[in-house]
């Protein structure tokens, strides 16, 4: 299964990722990014790497192993 490892340090709370991908994003308090899961569902892979791509602030990114 794919695994998340974003920097969410860099998120500028811009919430596309959790309008793009709402089962695996959404926003805490701050409005800033928060995982569901760092253990993206295969359903859920084409919704996310939509988010990568299109998050400004380039906060998203998958982990390598
Ligand atoms: S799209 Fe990027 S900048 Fe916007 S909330 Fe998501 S991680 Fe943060």
């Amino acid at each position: 299964m794919p695994t998340l490892n974003p920097d969410t340090h860099a998120c500028i709370g811009a919430g596309i990722c959790t309008n793009t991908a709402p089962t695996v994003f959404d926003l805490d308090e701050s409005g800033l990014v928060r995982l569901r899961t760092v253990d993206v569902d295969p359903s859920d892979v084409e919704a996310t790497e939509a988010a990568i791509a299109i998050c400004p602030a380039q906060a998203l990114a998958w982990a390598h192993s």
